[in-house]
């Protein structure tokens, strides 16, 4: 039975993980939930899963959901009350769904306490990749990507000699606005971007989805987790979303792994590895779906996949500044202040401003990222006055 810990238990990832988890009761039960506000939803999967400590984000949804439940569970809080739980003794693996640069002092807390971890958090890999893989290392524990384009490579990489790995592809859908004019994009809403042609997933990561922003967030995830140079991840634009990405070798194989887009079976097979579980989906069918396609990205249309690029192949603070900036950007054309053609100029005059430190400590990737999301505030307040 593998223990689990599931830290973003509420959105998109944690309820699919939880689903998988739910389905195999005899493979897997969860030891500990951590939630940000979502108290309705969390308090349901406390009374399906029994979980022994649970997180959420403030003392005063720690009250109300500690009156509100029956079960003994410990309810902790704050800052130090998420590394409790991502660290948590009885779990075996922590699966790492907290969106955002939010999710790297617990998903680092999980690696210092030795667990391994399905990584669904690119963010953590983006702005501390370094210091990520390097503690993991000391660790000994395993990083398992969810990540579908991340499990597909991975997959793709299994007893494969890394010394014939010549390149790693990673394939996007290229979002909902792919075939835009530039007039069309510049004015579209965040109802539109909203709308994944393929994916269900949160509202942050579909609109770095429609900006390209994911996929470059991916790139540099891709690096670290791969221990590749950037200049060896290519991307295509795959409108089928069949193929979730494709590794080349020396001798110009190249290995994809397919499936239909579903989370659930890049979440199992993390926490499965190095099995595989039989699921209830619909299984791919390649007649009905008829064609592939592969095209390059269009980097003048969707500048974010550039600036990524950019900002990986210089290291040090700038993915970070990169990531804090594009987290701001997002939220504010969320919230109907910026327009989406903003995103991508925001996050390059940030990245301009930017004295960036290299081989940064945690201290100074923390710095960075707060100094980031003020300047990206300031820029943004500025333009609207
Ligand atoms: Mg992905």
């Amino acid at each position: 039975m593998k223990k689990i810990t599931v830290l973003g238990s509420t959105g998109s990832i944690g309820i699919s993980a939880l689903d998988v988890i739910g389905k195999n009761p005899e493979r897997f039960c969860v030891v500990a939930l951590a939630a940000g506000e979502n108290t309705n939803l969390l308090k349901k999967q406390i009374e399906k899963f029994h979980p022994e400590i649970i997180y959420v984000k403030t003392k005063e949804k720690a009250v109300i959901l500690k009156s509100n439940i029956k079960s003994n569970v410990e309810v902790l809080y704050g800052k130090e009350g998420i590394k409790e739980v991502a660290s948590f003794h009885d779990a075996d693996i922590v699966i790492s769904a907290i969106s955002g640069a939010a999710g790297l002092m617990p998903t680092l807390a999980a690696i210092e306490a030795g667990k391994d971890v399905a990584l669904a958090n690119k963010e953590t890999m983006v702005i501390a990749g370094e210091i990520v893989t390097r503690v993991s290392k000391k660790k000994g524990v395993k990083i398992l990507p969810v990540d579908s384009e991340h499990s597909a490579i991975f997959q793709c990489l299994e007893g494969q000699k890394r010394e014939f790995l010549k390149k790693i592809i990673l394939t996007a859908s290229g979002g909902p606005f792919r075939k835009m004019t530039k007039k069309q994009l510049q004015n579209v809403k965040p109802k539109q971007a909203l709308k994944h042609p393929n994916w269900k997933m949160g509202k942050k990561i579909t609109i770095d989805s429609a900006s390209l922003m994911n996929k470059g967030l991916e790139v540099i995830e891709a690096k670290w987790l791969f221990d590749v140079q950037i200049s060896q991840i290519d991307v295509l634009i795959h409108p089928q979303s069949i193929v979730h990405s494709m590794v080349e070798f020396i001798d110009g194989s190249i290995l994809a792994q397919m499936g239909i887009p579903d989370m659930r079976i890049p979440i199992a097979y993390a926490l499965s590895y190095p099995e595989r579980i039989e699921n209830d989906l619909p299984p791919l069918n390649l007649v009905k779906n008829g064609k592939m396609e592969f095209m390059k990205p269009d980097t003048k249309m969707f500048p974010c996949l550039k600036l990524a690029y950019d900002a990986g192949i210089a290291g040090g603070t700038n993915p970070a500044v990169l990531n804090a900036a594009n987290e701001v950007a997002v939220e504010e054309f969320i919230n109907g202040k910026i327009k989406f053609t903003n995103i991508p100029k925001i996050i390059e005059k940030v990245l301009s401003l930017h004295d960036a430190v290299n081989e940064p400590s945690l201290e100074e990737i923390i710095q960075a990222d707060k100094w980031a999301r003020q300047q990206a505030q300031k820029i943004i307040e500025r333009k609207r006055s």
